[in-house]
């Protein structure tokens, strides 16, 4: 098997995994002579082995101009190699992560459990003691493209293959994908935290609430933990930890169904979609619930602040990768 077909089972393996990817969250890459193909934006890693999802770059005029700090690296559609580029489609909105790191395979996923060490405002002092076996760099929250390539470029010292990105999530890389797949799991297993258990909804409940509304209730009690575990909901819901939920679900979590939100968590009985919804929102509402099931009430937490928030939502590549996920 070649390493790029090792790459796209090692892409569907994480994607399917709820507890590492959500919906068109995480990306994957490859550097092969010259060229690193990477996730497109808007896909999905779960569809990495049936469909044609990566798109391949020129890895040097990249890193050239990463070096300036060329807005180009942006959207890095600039770099795309059109002859080999079958899909048409554009590079994943995190490509400059991955430009950066010199490994030849680079796996960033949203990991819960590493989110819900990357949410604290301790964070880095946290996971000091944790990763301590590890050759790694704490990367303070930044808005990816230009921001996070910056930032990472400050603490990216050679050897370093693991980055927790500060109310992100984590990136591995390696020289093999049977290395980084081994490397991932090494990480997720010593960033594991307790997990409360998922309190299921109370279904006769919801079914009778959806009647002649647009909703219908969430269908797994993963998901439905979002308003069934109270700390979940007074922890997330007027809060945005982390750029995926913003993107998704909007500022913080809607309460009642009056707010005709997406996703709807009602305290104590459980979590409703509403129908048509995008096929990402269940998925981010599950992801917040299982972050939040992992962070306690002691916790200190840090969550994004408007202005954060406003240059994600309004980043162009942030708006085109939303365009592909509108449907069904
Ligand atoms: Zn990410």
């Amino acid at each position: 098997m070649t390493e790029f077909s090792a790459l796209k089972n090692l892409s569907a393996r994480v994607g399917a995994d709820p507890l590492l990817v959500q919906a068109a969250g995480g990306n994957t890459s490859l550097k092969h002579e010259g060229v690193m193909w990477i996730k497109a934006s808007g896909t999905w890693l779960g569809d990495a082995a049936s469909k044609d999802i990566f798109v391949p770059l020129n890895h040097s005029a990249l890193l050239a101009a990463l070096a300036k700090s060329d807005p180009a690296c942006e959207a890095c559609t600039d770099f795309v190699v059109a002859d080999l580029n079958a899909t048409g489609l554009r590079p994943s909105i995190e490509t400059t992560v991955h430009a950066l790191m010199p490994q030849r395979v680079v796996v960033h996923v949203h990991c819960v459990n590493t989110i819900a060490w990357a949410v604290r405002s301790d964070a880095e002092q946290q996971l000091a003691g944790k990763l301590r076996d590890f050759n790694w760099a704490f990367i303070p929250y930044a808005r990816p493209g230009l921001p996070l390539a910056n930032a990472i470029s400050a603490r990216l010292n050679p050897g370093v293959d693991v980055l927790v990105l500060g109310n992100h999530g984590v990136v591995v890389a390696a020289e093999t994908v049977v290395e980084a797949e081994a490397l991932l799991d090494r990480v997720v297993k010593t960033l594991a935290r307790p997990v409360r258990a998922a309190v299921p909804p109370d279904l006769a409940a919801l079914h009778l609430l959806c009647e002649g509304t647009d909703y219908a209730p969430a269908e797994s009690n993963e998901t439905h933990a979002l308003a069934t575990d109270a700390f979940a909901l007074e922890r997330g819901k007027n809060s945005v930890f982390y750029p995926d939920h913003v993107v998704f679900l909007g500022v913080g979590v809607a309460t009642e169904i009056e707010s005709e939100a997406a996703l709807v968590a009602l305290p104590g009985k459980g979590v409703l979609i509403r129908k048509g919804a995008k096929p990402a929102i269940e998925p981010m509402g599950r992801c917040l619930a299982d972050v939040m099931r992992r962070v306690e009430a002691e916790d200190p937490l840090t969550a994004l602040n408007a202005e954060a928030i406003d240059r994600l939502v309004n980043w162009d590549a942030e708006k085109y990768r939303q365009g592909l996920n509108v449907g069904t």
